[in-house]
């Protein structure tokens, strides 16, 4: 069993850290808001109170943060991680950012003799608690099967997808046809809705039929359509509107560093940054829905 200290308790990091635990693992916790910190404490794991107490004697550093700029501030800003971790050890960043952070702190990680991959999850909420995540791995053969035994433990599908940032560009391609078709999942429910049809019977029959997809069998943006997704609690819990409209930013960045056409990616980025900018940031991101409301 590792020593694992993990970083990040959100809505996705908290039950990771959980199933680390859970899989007896030593696990030392934080995260800046003391509640979650708290919950992972009633389930087993440790704390510390100073970054080098939280990093002393860990093999892995897991992190799972909202951006790019709350990961570089972790490792390398003031009082960074950089300074404590014992060479040899290995940081899994979990975090969806972009590439060139990834390149940077793996980068300033290696002078220091500390190992590095990213590995970004697909899965959402329901996938961090059951452990059942997809991981996308970028890093060396090396640190990929280094990780691949501690992400068992929070994942069934481990992919390594190559080099450095390689995890995080199969991710954004994931993330921006996931906003793609929540839209339009999205759009075509509204339609059926403004046309007399009942949408659970509409969703049941799209699901028989071509429209079928991941955001309409499991993760259905219409209320009262399924039990435990946050479009039958309010939106509240899942995958913010804020971090969607990020991944859909991180994917035209590709796009155009890559010379990529991607008309589809850059429209879902204007819906969600516009529902954003609406004030729904912090709801979950199948509350696009409401967007196309005619009432
Ligand atoms: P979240 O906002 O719920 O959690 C992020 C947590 O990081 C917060 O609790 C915050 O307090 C903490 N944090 C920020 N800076 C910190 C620091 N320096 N040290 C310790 N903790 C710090 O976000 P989330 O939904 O858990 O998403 C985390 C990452 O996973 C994001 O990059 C997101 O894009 C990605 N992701 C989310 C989902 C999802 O369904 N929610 C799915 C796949 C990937």
């Amino acid at each position: 069993m590792a020593n694992v200290a993990f970083f990040g308790l959100g809505n996705m990091g908290g039950p990771m850290a959980a199933n680390l635990v859970k899989a007896g693992h030593s696990v030392k916790v934080f995260d800046l808001y003391d509640q979650a910190v708290q919950q992972l404490l009633e389930q087993g794991a440790t704390t510390a109170s100073s970054n080098q107490q939280l990093v002393d004697g860990a093999d892995f550093i897991v992190s799972m943060l909202p951006a790019g700029k709350h990961v570089e501030g972790l490792y390398l800003g003031e009082d960074g991680l950089i300074n404590y971790i014992k060479p040899g050890a290995l940081v899994i960043d979990s975090s969806t950012i972009d590439k060139p952070t990834v390149v940077n702190v793996a980068s300033a990680l290696a002078e220091k003799g500390i190992n590095f991959v990213d590995a970004p999850v697909s899965g959402g909420v329901g996938g961090a608690i059951a452990g059942t995540l997809s991981f996308m791995v970028g890093g060396e053969d090396a640190d990929f099967a280094t990780a691949k035994p501690l992400l068992d433990n929070m994942g069934k599908n481990i992919f390594h997808a190559g080099s450095y940032g390689a995890g995080q560009i199969a991710k954004v391609c994931n993330n921006m046809l996931l906003g793609i078709l929540m839209a339009g999942t999205s759009e075509a429910l509204q339609l059926g809705i403004a046309n007399g049809l009942d949408p659970k019977k509409l969703s049941e029959i799209m699901l028989q039929s071509s429209g079928r997809n991941w955001t309409l069998e499991l993760y259905n943006p219409c209320p009262d359509v399924l039990e435990n997704v946050p479009s039958s609690n309010n939106y509240e819990g899942g995958f913010m509107v804020d971090l969607m409209a990020k991944d859909l930013g991180l994917a035209l960045d590709t796009a155009v560093n890559s010379q990529s056409s991607t008309p589809m990616g850059a429209l879902a980025r204007s819906l969600f940054a516009i529902h954003a900018g609406q004030g729904n940031g912090k709801k979950d991101f199948s509350s696009i829905f409401k967007m196309f409301d005619k009432e």
